[in-house]
């Protein structure tokens, strides 16, 4: 017999999302069931939910920002208890086998990792999201929430947190290095407090200078609108490392243009839409043009218990059910400050 749960689900390519109910399967040996307590609204879900980034699966119950209590465990689970604060991020399955998984890089697995929605589980079955009051997940893809935070503003960090520590350790923010985040919403804000605590000197690139005030707060010390030309001749070779976080495309060239030899610019932002450059913009400088893809679930519980010793959670506006569509909308304008995260309590039930 399966649980049936309360959730929101798109029924069809960028149609609201409406209240439904799914069924979760049975505890596996090695499975946790939590109760979803909150569910980040990331960008990611617009793409998917809108079918930007291709053909997706639907009915659709986005998701992958989870956080919550244990509330059931498998025969086989020993690293979890009932009662636990726990995260679910991206992914909820790998091979486990394979020389990524193996590294702890399951996001890369050869088989492909199992998303957390818009998925299809080895066994065959869909896979559907956060925006539900339970799940169950395989026990190796659960994190441990620390007690020093907040179960809401740690639900970002699954995806968002992750997504924004992850290239900030590989290209070495840290002390001495000069930083900008481009975009302040849910990656961005949280790169600026995480390249912050990093130790790195944090700038922001914004559109506009709207929510200048806020990011210094969050931990940057220079704030600019790249609607200003002037912004790009002033800022001209300056950075060690630039962050990426914009769901749009950006004129490459001049981004780059804002690097210092060697420097990288690092694209966590998932556009639908191609982004191009000139091969001299990455030559002159010895520059270094990359990605980054979330992270492996070992290094998402070392951010994790980062974030808990320095403090760190998501600035969020929480939402009910009925307001995720509006939601959405906001986000899509760049109106979020600076994430939304879905009260799981008001699913009904
Ligand atoms: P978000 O909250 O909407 O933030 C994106 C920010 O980009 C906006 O707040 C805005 O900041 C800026 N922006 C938006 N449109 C722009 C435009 N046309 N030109 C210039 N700047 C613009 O989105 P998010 O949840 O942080 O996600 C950001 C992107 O990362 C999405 O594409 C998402 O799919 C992707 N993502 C990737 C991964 C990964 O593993 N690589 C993981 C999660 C998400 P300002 O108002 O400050 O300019
Ligand atoms: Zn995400």
């Amino acid at each position: 017999m399966t649980t049936t749960t309360r959730a929101i689900a798109a029924p069809a390519p960028g149609a609201a999302l409406e209240p439904t109910t799914i069924e979760r399967r049975d505890l596996r040996a090695d499975d946790v069931l939590i109760d979803i307590a909150f569910a980040g609204i990331c960008h990611s879900d617009i793409h998917q939910a809108r079918e930007e980034w291709g053909r997706a699966i639907f009915p659709m119950v986005p998701g992958h920002e989870i956080a919550g209590m244990v509330a059931a465990i498998g025969e086989g689970v020993t690293e979890y208890r009932v009662g636990d604060r726990v995260g679910v991020g991206c992914m909820v399955d790998s091979c486990g086998e394979c020389e990524h998984c193996r590294a702890d890089s399951e996001q890369f697995c050869v088989r492909g990792n199992v998303q957390t929605y818009n998925g299809v589980g080895f066994d065959g079955e869909n896979t559907y999201g956060g925006y539900s009051q339970q799940i169950v997940v395989k026990d190796s893809f659960v994190c441990r929430i620390p007690d020093g935070i907040g179960l809401d503003v740690a639900a970002p960090l699954l995806c968002a947190g992750i997504t924004t520590y992850s290239p900030l350790r590989r290209w070495g923010a840290g002390p001495g290095k000069k930083v900008a985040v481009v975009g302040l919403g849910g990656l961005g804000h949280i790169g600026v407090k995480l390249a912050a605590a990093l130790g790195a000197e944090v700038t922001v690139l914004s559109q506009s200078l709207k929510k200048q005030e806020d990011g210094l707060r969050l931990g940057a010390t220079e704030y600019f609108a790249t609607s200003d030309e002037s912004t790009f001749k002033q800022l001209r070779g300056r950075f060690d490392l630039i962050l990426n976080t914009v769901s749009a495309p950006l004129p490459v060239d001049s981004y780059l243009s804002l690097l210092r030899p060697g420097g990288a610019m690092v694209n966590v932002g998932a556009p639908s839409e191609p982004l191009s450059y000139s091969a001299f913009s990455l030559i002159g400088g010895n520059r270094v043009l990359a990605g980054s893809m979330i992270g492996g679930i070992a290094e998402t519980q070392e951010m994790l218990d980062f974030c808990a010793q320095h403090g760190i959670g998501a600035e969020i506006e929480l939402v009910t059910g009925e307001q995720v569509n509006t939601a959405y909308e906001r986000v899509q304008n760049s109106d979020v400050r600076y994430r939304f995260v879905i009260d799981t309590a008001t699913l009904g039930g």
